[in-house]
């Protein structure tokens, strides 16, 4: 498979050269030349699959020729072996037409677990090939950190150094940071904020002395092989719920626009997807362009689903390019527009290629809240914060009485006790394999929020490249 930038200049690249690139050259984001299409009988073909079976099934054609089947469904059962469910991704009942399909049964119980485990392992077998060294940093207010720890820890030729904001995460995700013991893994915690930490990161990808001497690389949401991996569980739940003989909704906790975008890529690819609802919180920016086509930044409120707080979702652009006829230098002077204002109206293109498979809902804390209560009566569920935002949308949603709806749930409600209790006065216990996250004893150097101090404490410890 062939992957082009959604800027159209930056030069195509192969699944193994995506996977390493990240962002392309041209500022833009990297999508398969053509959408690879399933018939109905290939898909009904999938049903029974275990998941790492099915993800292999899925992924083999993005892949191409940089995996062989064999070996790409053997890095699957190693990724998702580690999940702590036989489903992987279970799919749970509400009522007679909601569902909601669990995410987070991976070591540090967030739905980028699916997606980190295997790019952990993608990053070794193709740095492995070239002998090369990767050097991941990043900035976390939370759950990405941890996520990314977890799937680079112990790996060869990779190692990474997540920076973190002193006293500003929760201690449950400091801990899961933390308390991974593995040389390959360095935890900083500055004296600043989320923003501070992230300047510092941009800032080291533009400093020549240190990009000279280090392949450096990030593991956000905007590496293809991440939304790849995300693909996977929206075929596990359609086959379960009668694809492709029956079509499905979903109902998407909603960001960066990674998740979501992985249900677009499964619908381009002939799974019966009836609608896909994204849902957000107050900061709802991707609500507005979906349903009124104003893409338009303000500024970020903090509320209880802190993963959602965000202004500026990365992967819209895959999404615009592709429903704007894939023109790279069109969107690139959208996005330009959009860098120097912080606002731009989509075209009509783009908004009615966009409607006629994506709806959106914003929820005020009311609705979250409320949602969290009705799990909790209609099934008996305890649901984190944002699974409890997609559940509100899911309900809102005019979608057509015989089509079952399913709500992603992305984090395990144990990740915020306090919110859930607070809505229905149950303190979600942490899951039994990681219960002894208090008693782990914890490394990470403090330094102050200063450029000159983090990346030379970096430098010192980094592999050079080559
Ligand atoms: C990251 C995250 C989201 C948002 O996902 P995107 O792919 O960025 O849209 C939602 N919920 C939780 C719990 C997350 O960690």
């Amino acid at each position: 498979m062939d992957y082009i930038s959604t800027r159209g200049i930056a030069p195509s690249l192969d699944f193994e050269g995506v996977t390493l690139a990240g962002l392309a050259r041209d500022g833009g984001l990297y999508l398969p030349r053509v959408w690879p299409r399933f018939t109905a009988d290939e898909i009904a073909a999938m049903r029974g699959l275990p998941y790492p079976a099915l993800a292999a099934r899925v992924m083999q054609p993005f892949v191409g020729d940089s995996l062989t089947p064999e070996r790409l469904q053997a890095l699957c059962e190693q990724a998702y072996g580690r999940f702590a469910h036989a489903a992987v991704t279970p799919l749970i009942q509400l009522d007679e037409r909601h569902w909601l399909l669990e995410l987070f049964h991976g070591p540090t119980l967030a739905f980028k677990d699916v997606a980190l485990q295997l790019l952990g392992l993608l990053f070794e077998e193709f740095l492995g090939r070239v002998q090369g060294h990767l050097t991941i940093v990043g900035a976390t207010s939370g759950d990405t950190g941890s996520a990314a720890i977890g799937a680079v820890a112990g790996r060869d030729g990779v190692e990474i150094f997540m920076i973190h904001p002193a006293g500003r995460v929760s201690e449950v995700q400091r801990r899961q940071m933390t308390s991974v013991r593995a040389p390959n893994v360095h935890n900083i915690a500055i004296d600043g904020s989320f923003d501070d930490a992230q300047a510092m990161v941009k800032r080291m990808f533009g400093d020549q002395e240190m990009t000279d001497r280090f392949r450096i690389s990030a593991v956000n949401s905007i590496n293809w092989a991440r939304l790849m991996a995300q693909v996977v569980y929206y075929f596990a739940a359609a086959l379960q719920l009668g694809a492709p003989d029956r079509r499905v909704a979903f109902s998407v906790p909603t960001g960066n626009f990674g998740d979501v975008f992985a249900g677009y890529v499964a619908a381009q690819m002939g799974l019966p997807v009836e609608r896909l609802i994204v849902a957000t919180n107050v900061n709802d920016i991707l609500h507005r362009a979906v349903a009124e086509g104003d893409y338009s930044a303000g500024t970020v409120t903090a509320t209880a689903a802190p993963s959602m707080d965000i202004q500026v979702s990365s992967n819209f652009e895959r999404l615009l390019f592709d429903a704007g006829g894939r023109d790279g230098a069109a969107l690139a002077e959208q996005m330009r527009g959009f860098e120097s204002t912080g606002a731009m109206r989509l075209t009509e293109a783009q908004r009615s290629a966009i409607a006629t498979l994506f709806g959106s809902a914003r929820a005020e804390p009311a609705d979250m809240t409320a949602a969290m209560r009705w799990a909790r009566e209609a099934a008996g569920q305890a649901i984190d914060p944002h699974t409890a935002i997609g559940l509100h949308a899911a309900r809102a949603a005019d979608i057509a009485p015989h089509v079952p709806v399913v709500t992603l749930a992305t984090a395990h409600p144990a990740k915020f006790p306090d919110a859930v209790e607070r809505a229905i006065g149950v303190r979600p216990p942490l899951p039994t394999r990681i219960g002894d996250l208090f008693a782990r004893e914890e490394h990470y150097v403090e330094l102050p929020g200063d450029y000159a101090a983090v990346s030379a404490w970096i430098a010192e410890r980094a592999t050079p490249s080559a």
